[in-house]
């Protein structure tokens, strides 16, 4: 079969690509390996009819095309965890605190962590996020790791560890390991209302009311027999007006354009011919965070009677928790722990991952109604989790990052600066929007 275009991959990225050139009555065609569609973000529910988020979950203030695409798809979004009243608990192999300042801050840390705060955000400023190679100390920025940077402005080691126990709650990968010019970029692609990095309201602040994967599940209704699920794609040759994809099962199909909206890990398996060997060089040395997600069901929000908010930052196998929707925690493993994870034989995962929920929050949390691990790091169609960028990657990847070969465009959360459901929707309307200007 010949189409006009063919998007690999229905997640958020691909399948927000192909619900504009389907509008733009383009001839369209999804490929979707998996037998449902919205890849890294996934849904269940409990039998009393609550969501669980497996996947992608909250979204900011600042993500403006999630937002837009959430109210044309006339979806309602509402305050996430960040509105839960109460304090947020930190969990170290040397004790638990409960709210502000996380228990091993001595004097003077509190000011010092403030004061690197706004430093880091006057210097992300200076950053274009969509062209930080232009940035005139792009190599030094990109050579320091943001550890690195902090102890270079005299950061205590207290206020090192609370950056980075806050880093691996996020599950991107330990600070001393990111480079300083991506964790800037990032921060400049959503300058913060509040000071420092990372506003939480800014990046985490709403969420779909139906639950985050319902914003897949309606494009993939609405594009009906346009995606074809259970469809793994092998091979790609890509010549101007004549596009050649291969299935696994050997079915050939054929499109003037293609759109890649896999995620970086699964591309690499994809033998592709026809595109440079700059654009496919830089597409294939970016690198994945893996991290997996827990989910424990509860009755209730029992965190709440001790005042927690259920939000927590942890030195466990666990980087983090937070109520996803009420009585549910989320908690996230980040790639650090990743390897402890996989190495516990598995019927010890949860129990010893529940254990932890339990030190932080009471005995309660050894009784869920229902628990959800989800290993995204190894699922081979995902093999990992956002965006990961060690010292010196920014420079390594270049400034083909995210950019199109016509035919052959790109998309997907991995395009943008730091992975998120607005990477994908961004960079999946920008490859729709470009393939269209190319007619
Ligand atoms: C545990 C977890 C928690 C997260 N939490 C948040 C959050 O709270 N907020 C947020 O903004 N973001 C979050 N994210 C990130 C966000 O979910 C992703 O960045 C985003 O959903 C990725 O969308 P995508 O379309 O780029 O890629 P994907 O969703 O990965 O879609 C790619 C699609 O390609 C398919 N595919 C792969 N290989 C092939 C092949 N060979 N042939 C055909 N199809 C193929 C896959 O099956 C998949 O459906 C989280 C991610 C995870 C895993």
């Amino acid at each position: 079969m010949h189409h006009d275009v063919i998007v690999l991959g229905a997640g958020l990225a691909g399948l927000a690509a192909a619900r504009d050139l389907a509008a733009a009555g383009t001839d369209v065609l999804v490929l979707e390996a998996r037998d449902r569609v919205g890849g890294r973000v996934e849904q269940t529910r409990t039998p009393d009819g609550r969501t669980v988020q497996l996947g992608g979950e909250v979204v900011g203030h600042g993500h403006t095309a999630y937002l837009r695409l959430a109210k044309e798809l006339g979806l309602d979004l509402v305050p996430s965890y960040v509105d839960e009243p109460g304090r947020i608990t930190r969990l170290t192999p040397e004790g638990r605190s409960a709210g502000e300042p996380p228990h091993w801050f001595g004097p003077g840390d509190a000011g010092r962590h403030e004061r690197l705060g706004a430093e880091f955000s006057a210097l992300a400023a200076t950053v274009d996020p969509d062209d930080p190679w232009s940035h005139p100390d792009a190599e030094a920025l990109d050579r320091l790791s943001v550890a690195g940077w902090l102890r270079s402005r005299h950061a205590s080691p207290a206020v090192v560890r609370l950056w980075d126990i806050g880093q691996l709650a996020l599950a991107g990968g330990s600070y001393e390991r990111i480079s300083l010019l991506a964790a800037l970029r990032k921060s400049a692609a959503v300058p913060a209302s509040g000071t420092g990095d990372y506003d939480y309201d800014d990046w985490e602040g709403l969420r779909l009311a139906a639950g985050s994967a319902t914003l897949a599940e309606v494009m993939g209704r609405d594009l009906g027999p346009r995606v074809r699920l259970g469809s793994p794609v092998a091979a790609l040759d890509v010549r101007p007006g004549h596009c050649t994809v291969r299935l696994v099962t050997g079915e050939v199909l054929t499109a003037e354009a293609v759109v890649s909206a896999l995620p970086v890990g699964p591309l690499r398996s994809v033998r592709i011919s026809g595109v440079s060997d700059a654009r496919l060089g830089s597409l294939h040395r970016q690198r994945q965070a893996c991290a997996a997600k827990f989910a424990a069901v509860y009755e209730r929000p029992f965190w709440r009677e001790a005042g927690l908010s259920g939000l927590s930052e942890s030195e466990g196998v666990l980087g983090s928790t937070w109520p996803q929707n009420e009585g549910v925690l989320s908690a996230l493993v980040p790639p650090e722990r990743y390897g402890v994870l996989l190495g516990t034989p598995p019927q010890l995962r949860t129990p010893e991952l529940l254990a932890e929920v339990a030190a932080m929050f009471g005995d309660e949390a050894l009784r869920p109604a229902a628990c959800h691990l989800r290993l995204w790091g190894s699922d081979p169609w995902t093999q990992g989790y956002v965006t990961q960028w060690p010292p010196g990657e920014v420079m390594a990847v270049g400034p083909l990052h995210g950019t199109h070969e016509p035919p052959f465009y790109v998309c997907g959360s991995d395009q943008w600066v730091a992975g998120y459901m607005e990477g994908a929707v961004r960079t999946g309307r920008a490859a729709a929007e470009e393939a269209l200007r190319r007619g």
